[in-house]
């Protein structure tokens, strides 16, 4: 494909006058909007109007007059749309972490007797160590990890919860959510979803696919910020049975009330602890903002026309320098990023950043590249590979400065 031919897409991209909503920095291309997402301007506008207006002057009186206290459910019903559920079914708290806690120790008393947490062994990491933690806490219950392909058959009259991230965070493998928690709940499990990876890259219907329980994440797709709040969804028929057990007073029925007895809230304010961070809250939902109108399969269309792109584009790269597709070429099983394996990931990662390409590298051999449609561009694309096939060419890549690891990779 020539240039050209890419510039016109992006010519008749619907989505196109997204960007403009976003501060993007000059010459960068950037391709790690599954980890970060990019800053919607109207935050800037956003925080200075909190932290002046709101916080500055009225003080304390904001609480009330500014809402505050509302911002959970608020954002919560935002994010709501994105995913499929009903308004009063997410809310935002704390991080996709500890909501994780929260949904999954809710989860097992539910199914009292069944002993099983089973999940996928290259899950998120925090996602399994937050299991683990629940098992030492509970001593009755056993982390079953296995494979992709065993997930099907492990499913038995044992486990107690099925736990997915549905997006792999380093292959973009996708799951097949309805189908999988479908076959979950007809052995009587419960099942529990991350979307850190789906929500704001393409349509999640939660409800559809009669989804039990949910957390996501509010600083990669959905552009929060960084360390924005997370969300957690209950499913309506759920809700009344679900305990909160960090039973924080803003989850209580009556918070002011002072009572020194905890009493949960009727609806999932339950579910949230202590004192919401209203400045992170605020970001966040000005970031919402940007979503607002947006049909989200237009979102998935683009999604997939830029990785097929990227993929296809990559092909004499791949061929030539020894990079390994690690994404499934199957649009049904695919998230919104694309990841190559090589033995040098981590420094050809570094020399392209160095570039003005910004990916990042998971371990121990990925190169991850993520696809924010709402303010990429085809021709970003077709620069990304061009100056990654000059970091091959030239073997920058191979200078000790790219050796070094930082902190974060
Ligand atoms: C990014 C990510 C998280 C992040 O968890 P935090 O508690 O917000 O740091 C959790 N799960 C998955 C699958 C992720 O990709």
């Amino acid at each position: 494909m020539t240039l050209a031919e890419i510039q016109a897409l992006d010519q008749v991209d619907p989505l196109a006058p997204k960007r403009d909503e976003f501060l993007l920095p000059e010459g960068v291309i950037y391709l790690d909007g599954n980890s970060l997402g990019a800053l919607p301007k109207r935050v800037v506008a956003r925080l200075a109007q909190v932290v002046q207006q709101e916080w500055g002057q009225s003080l304390i009186k904001s609480w009330n007059t500014h809402g505050w206290i509302d911002l959970p459910q608020r954002v919560g019903a935002r994010i709501a749309r994105l995913v499929g559920a009903e308004p009063d079914e997410v809310v935002v708290a704390d991080s996709t972490s500890v909501n994780l806690f929260k949904v999954l120790l809710a989860a097992l008393e539910l199914r009292p007797g069944r002993k099983v947490i089973l999940s996928d062994i290259a899950n998120f990491p925090t996602d399994l160590y937050i299991a683990q933690g629940i098992t030492e806490l509970l001593k009755r219950h056993e982390l079953r990890l296995v494979s992709k392909e065993e997930i099907d058959k492990s499913l038995d009259e044992e486990v107690a919860v099925l736990l997915l991230t549905e997006v792999d965070y380093r292959t973009g493998y996708r799951y097949e959510m309805a189908h999988l928690t479908r076959l979950a709940q007809q052995k009587g499990a419960l099942v529990v979803w991350d979307l850190a990876h789906s929500a704001g890259a393409f349509p999640v219907h939660l409800n559809q696919a009669q989804v039990d329980f949910a957390v996501g994440c509010g600083y990669k797709y959905l552009n929060g910020g960084p360390g924005a709040p997370a969300f957690l969804f209950v499913a309506r028929r759920h809700q009344a049975a679900t305990r909160p057990f960090l039973t924080g007073w803003m989850g209580h029925a009556d918070p002011f009330a002072f009572s020194p007895e905890y009493l949960p809230a009727q609806d999932l304010r339950r579910l949230t602890v202590g004192t919401p961070a209203i400045l992170s809250l605020s970001a966040l939902e000005a970031a919402l903002e940007v979503f607002e109108g947006v049909d989200m399969a237009l979102v998935r269309q683009k999604s997939l026309q830029l990785s097929d792109l990227f993929i296809r584009l990559m092909e004499p790269l791949a061929a030539r320098y020894g990079f390994q597709l690690a994404t499934p070429l199957e649009h049904a099983r695919r998230g919104s990023q694309v990841a190559y394996r090589h033995p040098e990931g981590y420094a050809v990662m570094q020399a392209l950043i160095a570039q003005g390409v910004v990916g990042d590298f998971r371990a121990p051999d990925i190169l991850r590249f993520g696809f924010a449609p709402l303010y990429l561009r085809f021709e970003d694309v077709y620069q990304a590979v061009q100056r990654l096939a000059q970091v091959m060419q030239s073997g920058l890549w191979r200078e000790a400065r790219f050796q070094e690891r930082a902190k974060v990779t």
